[in-house]
């Protein structure tokens, strides 16, 4: 069947229907799981820099808190739509679910574009939208964290509005804080860390080597740059790399760093020096052993599954592949380490972030990584004897998983009133 143009929430929708019907799940429970518990839109009306009023739309998005208070990123981007953020609330809600960590998901968002917006802008938007959701957001309710052009500069405007309005320093409202306003240490990195955990995993079951590994990313932010650095540092080669306005490739390798370099003075990854250009399409259908989209969703569907060439895909990116694109790389034999999995390295040290906040402690960065090495390792082979025990794909065993231990929450507190 044909997926014609599937939103973000249909793809979690249909993910879920596939893992409840696999699990013989209660109808009943499945129903309560496709719907949000609670979500809020928000005007932003701010001041331009040229004294104009403009007024953008914020919404957060709280999917389910039966196993911990609500977590997740808040997302700055101008295809920010209320479906889309549920979306991504509900694959919070898995994503905490995979790794084992105490909390329910959330996801937020405001629709702008920061490209053209001044940091006093920004600064202003941030401010206004944390006080537009102020009730519904507090350190044991929901706790926001950096998504999509959003940053640690961002989590701390949000950090002081709101401990503006407590009347004291609240830093375990939110997470992905700068590390002098108690930050964690390895937050920054914390998911292409994961993300690399998993790939090394991966490549010991298919017998690859990861050295020399052949790796093209999709997207040069938080996620992809730092998963092209530390893949790269590890000894693999990076062939391709791009971002919003297209992608750069050289099969002898690339320097992610030197890239980050050139991104900087020129605010592309393009007409880098010694490789071809590229469109983001052409990236993701490149020869090589491992593939990281690492930019938005809905990039693999089934219009160019048949034509991905990796022998491995691993999701930095939240929501890249549609079900029926899942289906076709199964069938290639690509080996998918999927995003509720492959990125939670984010939410995971965001929890150790939360946790050293509310003990008002400091971690060293080696209790950070190997605290987070055990809760990938231990993920990881949760999900893969998962695929082995339902003679499924990864990903299909990693939802099976994550719903199971919700609705098993949810079965056990029972509905009340
Ligand atoms: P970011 O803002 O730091 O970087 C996003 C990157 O994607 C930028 O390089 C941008 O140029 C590029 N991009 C945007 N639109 C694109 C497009 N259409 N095609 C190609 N590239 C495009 O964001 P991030 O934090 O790195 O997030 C990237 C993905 O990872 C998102 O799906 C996000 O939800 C997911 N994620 C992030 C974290 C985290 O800790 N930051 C954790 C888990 C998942």
């Amino acid at each position: 069947m044909s997926e014609g143009n599937l939103s973000s929430l249909d793809v979690a929708i249909k993910q879920l229907e596939i893992a409840a019907e696999m699990l013989n799940l209660e109808p009943g429970i499945c129903e309560y799981l496709k719907t949000p518990k609670r979500s809020v839109i928000v005007a932003v009306p701010i001041r331009r820099d040229n004294g104009e009023i403009n007024v953008f739309k914020g919404f957060r998005v709280q999917h389910t808190d039966v196993r911990g208070p609500y977590k997740g990123g808040i997302r700055y981007h101008p295809d920010v739509t209320l479906e889309g953020v549920t979306a991504l609330a509900m694959w919070m809600t898995w994503k905490c679910a995979v790794v084992e960590i105490p909390y329910g998901g959330a996801k937020g968002g405001v629709k702008c574009n920061p490209k053209v917006l001044s940091v006093g802008e920004l600064e202003r938007i941030t401010r206004r939208y944390t006080t537009m959701i102020l009730n519904f957001i507090g350190p044991y309710q929901d706790v926001p964290a950096p998504d999509v052009y959003t940053d640690a500069q961002t989590m701390a405007w949000i950090m002081d509005t709101y401990s503006q309005f407590k009347g004291y320093m609240v830093p375990e409202i939110v997470t992905g804080k700068p590390l002098h306003l108690e930050g964690s240490e390895g937050r920054e990195e914390a998911t292409a860390l994961g993300l690399t955990y998993c790939i090394n995993e991966a490549t010991k079951h298919l017998k690859m080597k990861s050295k020399n590994a052949t790796v093209a990313v999709q997207g040069f932010g938080k996620v992809g740059f730092n998963a092209a650095r530390l893949l790269y540092d590890q000894g693999c080669k990076i062939i391709a790399l791009s971002d919003s306005k297209g992608g750069i490739y050289n099969p002898n390798g690339i320097n992610p760093a030197k890239v980050n370099e050139h991104k900087k003075k020129t605010n592309s990854v393009m007409n880098f020096e010694g490789c071809k250009n590229i469109t983001n399409e052409e990236l993701l259908e490149l020869k090589c052993d491992v593939l990281v989209p690492a930019a938005m969703e809905n990039q693999i569907t089934e219009r160019n599954a048949g034509n991905i060439k990796t022998r491995l895909l691993a999701e930095g990116a939240n929501g890249p592949t549609t079900p029926e694109a899942s289906k076709i790389l199964t069938e290639k034999g690509i080996f998918m380490i999927p995003d509720i999995l492959a990125n939670s390295g984010g939410v995971t040290v965001s929890y150790f972030e939360w946790v050293q906040n509310l003990h008002r402690e400091h971690w060293t960065i080696e209790k950070v990584y190997s605290r987070l090495e055990s809760k990938m390792l231990k993920a990881f082979k949760d999900v893969f004897d998962a695929m082995r025990k339902y003679e499924t794909d990864m990903r299909t065993a990693a939802f099976m998983l994550a719903v199971e231990r919700v609705a098993k929450a949810h079965k056990s507190l029972g509905l009340w009133p």
